[in-house]
């Protein structure tokens, strides 16, 4: 019988700061032993509890600027005065593994994967439930200073002007309940036709026996 082998699924999950993109990605980590996050490169520096290849690889301007010319990266942005960006390999071996990715990027990052790489991905747009609830995430969370939270709440104004851009958008009540949601939405983009890669030999298979009985 022929594997039904499939693509990996590109799975983008993006919100403003503070509304629980990050928490939601490592749950869904912990819970979908076939997802793997993409790990991108930044010129940021690293924060308290931060591990170099885990939650980023810190890298220099002058190494980001080498891998972009390089065309080693996917995608490339410029987000709160740091740069980012998702290196290629990886992503393209997962997927062709039939392997799923998380990836935690913003607006600027998913339109230009859009234009590469439309047909891999499926994203999700968590909206806060009110910005007071995003403000006292942020503070609570402690890893940035006064005038970094409030760059990063001007930023979310930008960010959620982008909601329309995602195909499916997420009011982040609950943990529990968003993680739950975001596993159905990635457990129907494993099952749509165009990943499916070997279906039409599982289907001359079948025939075949139906033509053999
Ligand atoms: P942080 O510095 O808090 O880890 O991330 C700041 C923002 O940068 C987040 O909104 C995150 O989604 C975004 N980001 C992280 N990695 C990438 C990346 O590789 N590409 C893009 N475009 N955005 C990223």
């Amino acid at each position: 019988m022929a594997v039904n082998k499939r693509r990996g699924v590109m799975l983008v999950i993006a919100s403003p700061s503070g509304a629980g993109k990050s928490s939601t990605t490592r749950r869904m980590l912990a819970e979908n032993p076939n997802l793997s996050m993409s790990v991108s490169v930044t010129t940021r520096p690293r924060r308290n509890g931060e591990v170099d290849g885990v939650d980023y690889y810190f890298i220099s301007v002058d190494e980001f600027r080498r891998m972009q010319a390089a065309g080693e990266l996917l995608e490339s942005a410029e987000v709160h005065g740091n740069f980012y960006g998702t290196p290629a390999a990886r992503v393209d071996e997962l997927i062709s593994e039939g392997r799923d990715i998380v990836f935690d990027i913003d607006y600027q990052g998913t339109q230009q994967l859009y234009e590469k790489r439309r047909a891999d991905m499926v994203t999700v747009f968590l909206l806060p439930p009110s910005i007071p609830e995003l403000k006292s995430r942020l503070e609570t969370r402690a890893l940035d200073d006064g005038d970094v939270i409030m760059r990063r709440l001007r930023n979310a104004r930008i960010e959620i002007e982008h909601w329309a851009e995602y195909d499916f958008v997420l009011v982040n009540h609950n943990l529990d309940d968003t993680c739950r949601k975001v596993t159905a939405i990635l457990e129907v983009a494993t099952l749509a036709r165009t990943r499916q890669t070997n279906l039409s030999g599982l289907v001359r298979e079948l025939q075949a026996q139906i033509d053999s009985i």
